[in-house]
């Protein structure tokens, strides 16, 4: 079987080049910068170098030992993205694209941003490779990631906020997309999960696919075999695929994927794609979206700001339709429930984003026989979100 996506950036029925005729070109000259990096040597060993000597990687693997014993079934590793610089996966992705826009002569990169994780990660990895960064954010989103905001200025980027829809994450991607057709020339446009036009999705997914390539050859040493089961969480998509890639090919290894089940199943209470969306496009690539009968794009709610988004990664679509990947909804509660656990246990606070892919293990690890393996992508600290739990639970700091 070819690999995908084809040479249109299609997996299957999904994927594809959406967007306005002003940004074909743009994406025709990214796909084939991408394309000839991506099979230099030189530009790998100096990612490579990058994710080894800056990012502190590879990443370890830890055996939740007592999260284990208190679940009583499959022992449970953690895929450590947490101890990654700036303290989630999104620096792999962040890295190569600034190396790529480098390598194709452009001294300007620009990204959007929704909770400022992305940006932050953006700014980084231009700081360290001397590119002028401009970052934009919707005034809303501005207003309650207000250290986000300053950590970037610290970092030396330009944060523009953008004032206008509903002052957040797509309404800063619209302004971005603008941006990258005015000053193509100079500029890349870094675009921070699997997600977009071709080649996105791709691009990102094969960044982030050296989270799935350490760990393959750790729990194959430290558990003398494949897990059972392979679990991350999918905001839009990228710390999964980049776990999944590898072990995409070993059948027996059950892969699962989990989304945001917010507050409940109504429409606009949750970020769950797969069982609440239906087929659309958003952004410039064809996937699930959640939207309304008239196809509007609808709005969406989860405690984690990183999985709250309407559309999901088209690859995700394309493994969900051939059943290679399932998809499960977390809510907001268990996810909160299982920030505490691992934090009380493990001595590890997680994301909330990566607390939904614990909940999921917590619901199924007890009813592995204790021989077997559950591996979970832990793709960020909770550093971000202490406040943000402790105002939900009304303590005050
Ligand atoms: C942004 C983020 C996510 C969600 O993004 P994906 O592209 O789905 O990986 C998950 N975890 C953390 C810690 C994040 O910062």
């Amino acid at each position: 079987m070819k690999p995908l996506p084809d040479e249109r950036g299609y997996f299957g029925a999904w994927g594809g080049r959406f967007v306005p005729e002003t940004l074909m070109a743009p994406l025709e000259e990214l796909a084939a910068a991408w394309e000839e990096a991506r099979r230099d040597r030189t530009f790998r060993r100096e990612l490579d170098e990058l994710l080894a000597s800056y990012c502190g990687r590879p990443t370890p693997l830890s055996l939740a030992a007592r999260l284990t014993e208190h679940l009583g079934g499959g022992r449970i590793y953690l895929k450590r993205e947490d101890l990654c610089h700036t303290g989630a996966h999104k620096i792999n992705n962040a890295l190569g694209q600034c190396l790529l826009a480098r390598r194709m002569g452009k001294p300007r990169v620009i990204a959007e941003t929704g909770a400022g994780q992305h940006g932050v990660a953006v700014a980084t990895a231009a700081a360290l490779l001397g590119l002028e960064c401009r970052i934009y954010m919707g005034t809303e989103d501005e207003r309650r990631q207000a250290l986000n905001v300053y950590r970037m200025k610290l970092l030396g980027a330009e944060v523009v906020g953008v004032d206008a829809g509903s002052r957040t994450l797509k309404d800063a991607i619209n302004e971005s997309l603008r941006d990258w057709v005015t000053n193509v020339k100079s500029t890349h446009y870094v675009l921070g999960s699997v997600l977009g036009p071709h080649p996105y999705p791709v691009m990102v997914r094969t960044f982030q696919s050296v989270i799935g390539a350490e760990a393959l050859l750790q729990i194959r040493e430290r558990h003398r075999g494949l897990p059972r089961l392979v679990v991350a969480c999918v905001g839009g998509g990228s710390n999964a695929a980049g776990m999944f890639t590898a072990f995409i090919p070993h059948r027996n290894v059950e892969l699962v994927g989990v989304e945001a089940g917010g507050r409940g199943t109504t429409l606009g209470e949750h970020a769950a794609r797969f069982s609440g969306g239906a087929p659309g496009v958003l952004h410039g690539t064809r996937t699930y979206v959640l939207q309304d009968q008239d196809g509007l794009t609808a709005p969406t709610h989860s405690v984690s700001a990183g999985l709250d988004y309407p559309a999901v990664g088209p690859e995700h679509a394309f493994w969900h339709d051939t059943r290679r990947v399932s998809y499960a909804r977390v809510s907001d509660r268990e996810a909160l429930a299982a920030f505490h656990l691992l934090s009380e246990l493990e001595g590890i606070v997680p994301a909330l984003e990566p607390a939904h892919a614990l909940a999921y293990v917590c619901r199924v690890a007890g009813k592995l026989p204790r021989g077997e393996a559950v591996l979970v992508c832990l793709s960020g600290r909770g550093d971000k979100d202490v406040s943000e739990v402790a105002a939900l639970e009304g303590v005050a700091l």
